[in-house]
């Protein structure tokens, strides 16, 4: 156990909440399939990042998390593996439609660099990834979806939009994630991220990541993650 408290303060790592499992060294470690594996070396990764050697673990043993870590902290992986794996994990004779894994960031661009690292990870599965923000013509974005995904990268307002119009149903999303959660704030999609996580069975998997931790996201965090665990690297502002 003085291990586990040495090799995190090493990581400056601050876990809290439950039972929280130990952090990984490898990702041999997390016991991937080796089809992930192979998709990790093909990105370059040789170790996993601090907030991946204690979200990983986390995550990969079902649990809900606040993920707290600057910019550049490697926290996309740090859902998206676990996504995977979630998936792969689901019976294969499902009666619903619809996005198993739902991803909320709040902005296009965003979006668009979560969906690029989706597709590196899924493409060996078959695991098809839509994105659903602008720059597409909501009509085609409709077709998209009807056509069918198992995960969704999104900006609030276009999901939104998009469940509208029925192009979707959550009936069989049990995965969200809330990526840079403070900025979706700051940009004023609280309303729209609300709606989203009521759209979704309470039995989900809820991740929410974000590089500070304002008054208002914790408030969030507190009223729609169950149990969740705490990891926070190195320093971070309110
Ligand atoms: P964040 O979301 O925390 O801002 P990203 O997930 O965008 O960070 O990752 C930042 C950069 O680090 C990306 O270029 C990504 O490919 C790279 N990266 C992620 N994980 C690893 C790793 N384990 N080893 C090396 N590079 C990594
Ligand atoms: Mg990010």
């Amino acid at each position: 156990e003085q291990d586990v408290i040495d090799y995190r303060k090493s990581l400056a790592i601050r876990v809290s909440g439950f039972d929280v499992p130990k952090p990984v060294k490898t990702f041999e470690e997390c016991g991937f399939a080796p089809q992930i594996m192979a998709a990790i070396k093909k990105q370059g990764y040789e170790k996993p990042t601090s907030i991946q050697c204690q979200a990983l673990p986390v995550v990969l043993s079902g649990r809900d998390i606040i993920g707290i870590a600057k910019t550049g902290s490697g926290k996309t992986a740090a859902f998206v593996l676990p996504m995977i794996v979630h998936i792969m994990d689901q019976p294969e004779l499902q009666k619903e439609e619809g996005p198993i894994g739902v991803i909320c960031a709040p902005t296009r661009e965003l979006a668009h660099q979560i969906y690029l690292e989706a597709k590196k990870f899924a493409k060996a599965y078959g695991i098809r990834v839509s994105a659903v923000y602008g720059g597409m013509s909501k009509l085609e974005q409709f077709k998209e979806l009807k056509a069918g995904c198992e995960i969704v990268v999104a900006t609030p307002g276009r999901l939104i939009d998009m469940l509208k119009m029925k192009a979707l149903t959550m009936l069989r999303a049990t995965y969200l994630v809330l990526d840079e959660a403070d900025r979706m704030f700051d940009l004023g999609f609280e309303p729209q991220v609300r709606s989203i996580v009521g759209q979704i069975r309470p039995d989900r998997q809820t991740l929410l990541f974000s590089a500070t931790m304002p008054r208002k996201v914790e408030k969030l965090a507190r009223e729609i993650l169950s149990d969740p665990v705490r990891v926070t690297v190195g320093e971070v502002g309110m």
